[in-house]
């Protein structure tokens, strides 16, 4: 089955708008395994609009509309499409005392116009709207379905998941095409780049047909969509559940999370499973790393805060780096990161700090320390983890970077830490101090990009 997403709207072609709504729409089918063979955009306008549509009827199986179903006059995809059928627009009732609940509920006047919100070609099918006034609609034109939905990305995106889903369904079904059921899961990594977390995971999955694995770089991290296709949902998911620990092992130690998760919310609750707190001392991150941390809710239970030291003077005062480490090795050097994320984890009172300090550019590089040299430390209860790290790319893609390595590296001390924990035997004697630097530990390679 071939589909045709067709959007409407004047700000679309005048690039004031940004056209998410196909790409949300091309997904949706995708996974629904309907072949999108086109998209296209035009303007409010009758003509280009009713042109719009015969091209999309004449070609596709499946025609899906957004756009131009609200109140106002540049809002004309009933009247060309009722038009086109040679049927009249028509109030559609529930939708019409659905408005007017709302709007007496929120103590609104209605407008004449409103009442062009709630009107549908007569004869459509009408597919309710379950987060705003305006209902989607499907006719037929020339044979093919047509769905039209408002160009309100929520609105949209809650007709189709509670409407025209089952409809796309049941047209494939009713073609005689083989359906089938899709689990997926999003797999997240920082770390490592999408060629190598690709070269990771070669041949998992291969021996089992309607297995697919997508990567998708999404910066700073790499996204690895599992898909699996069944007859039913149960079958695709028990599938997809038996692939699902040897892609875990495989991306060790770079995936932090699945579907949803943010590596700060990940860090969060590895902080929370041991109850540990920790603190920030940062350069050249000017506060991203403690603004990371804090867009979680309930963050304030294991951070407790830090210091943005941008000048050596400021090291020196609140975190307590010495002159000698400052003259000796520099600002960007492991000493100095050492010492700030001490001086942090003591003077805070905190379980684990990291530290930051690098050459953000595009100004300050030297031979020995380009733009992009950058120096994290985490100390921890049972030692310390160092890592230079080299970043390409200009001043905001270096911060960023440095900003979410910071957090992997302490997600990557506490998962040492837990480890050693489990391996520490009270009745084997004590085990050798910890307090050597890990370089490997915390995520060896800086191998993004
Ligand atoms: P409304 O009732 O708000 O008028 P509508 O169905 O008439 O809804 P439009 O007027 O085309 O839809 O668009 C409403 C708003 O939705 C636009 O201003 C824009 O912000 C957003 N929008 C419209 N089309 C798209 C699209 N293709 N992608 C992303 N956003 C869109
Ligand atoms: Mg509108």
């Amino acid at each position: 089955m071939l589909a045709e997403i067709l959007t409407i709207g004047d700000e679309l072609c005048r690039g004031e708008v940004v056209d998410t709504n196909s790409s949300w729409l091309a997904q949706a089918l995708w996974e629904l395994e309907v072949t999108v063979a086109w998209m296209s955009s035009c303007r409010d306008d009758r003509p280009d609009m009713e042109r719009a549509l015969r091209d999309a009827t004449g070609r596709a199986d499946l025609v899906v509309v957004s756009g131009g179903l609200g109140p106002t006059q540049d809002d004309l995809t009933v009247d060309v499409v009722a038009a086109m059928l040679g049927v009249a627009p028509v109030i559609h009732e529930p939708s019409r005392k659905l408005m007017e609940e709302r709007f007496a509920a929120a103590k609104f006047r209605l407008t004449p116009n409103n009442l062009r919100q709630v009107e549908v070609p007569e004869g459509a099918f009408v597919l309710a709207n379950p987060v705003g006034l305006a209902p989607g609609f499907e006719v037929s034109m020339s044979g093919t379905p047509v769905v039209c939905m408002p160009g309100v990305p929520r609105e949209l995106k809650a007709i189709f998941t509670s409407a025209v889903k089952d409809r796309v369904v049941a047209l494939r079904e009713s073609r005689g095409e083989r359906v089938q059921r899709i689990a997926r899961r999003i797999y997240r990594t920082f770390g490592a780049g999408e060629s190598h977390i690709a070269t990771r995971l070669e041949g998992v999955g291969a021996d089992s047909a309607g297995t697919s694995i997508h990567y998708q770089a999404k910066f700073p991290e790499v996204l690895v969509k599992l898909v699996i296709r069944d007859r039913d949902q149960s079958a695709a998911m028990e599938r997809l559940e038996s692939l699902d620990s040897e892609i875990r092992e495989r991306l060790t130690p770079d995936l932090y999370g699945t579907d949803d998760d943010s590596l700060p919310a990940a860090l969060g609750r590895a902080l929370m499973n041991v109850g540990a707190t920790m603190a920030t001392a940062e350069s050249c991150t000017g506060g991203m790393i403690g603004a990371l941390i804090t867009e979680v809710a309930g963050s304030s239970a294991y951070y407790l805060g830090g210091a943005v030291t941008y000048s050596n003077e400021e090291k020196k005062r609140q975190l307590g780096v010495s002159e000698a480490t400052l003259v000796e090795h520099g600002a960007v050097s492991e000493a100095c990161v050492v010492e700030m994320a001490r001086g942090a984890r003591d003077r805070v009172g905190v379980d684990y700090a990291v530290a930051v300090s690098g050459v953000a550019g595009p100004q300050g590089g030297t031979a020995e320390k380009p733009v992009g040299t950058v120096w994290v430390a985490v100390v921890g209860p049972r030692g310390s983890a160092t890592k230079r790290l080299q970043w390409p790319g200009d001043r905001q893609r270096i911060r960023r970077l440095t900003a979410h390595w910071a957090l992997r590296m302490i997600l990557g001390a506490l998962r040492d830490d837990s480890v050693d924990r489990a391996q520490d035997d009270p009745r084997a004697g004590q085990k050798a101090s910890q307090t050597a630097e890990r370089p490997g530990g915390a995520g060896a390679g800086a191998e993004n990009e």
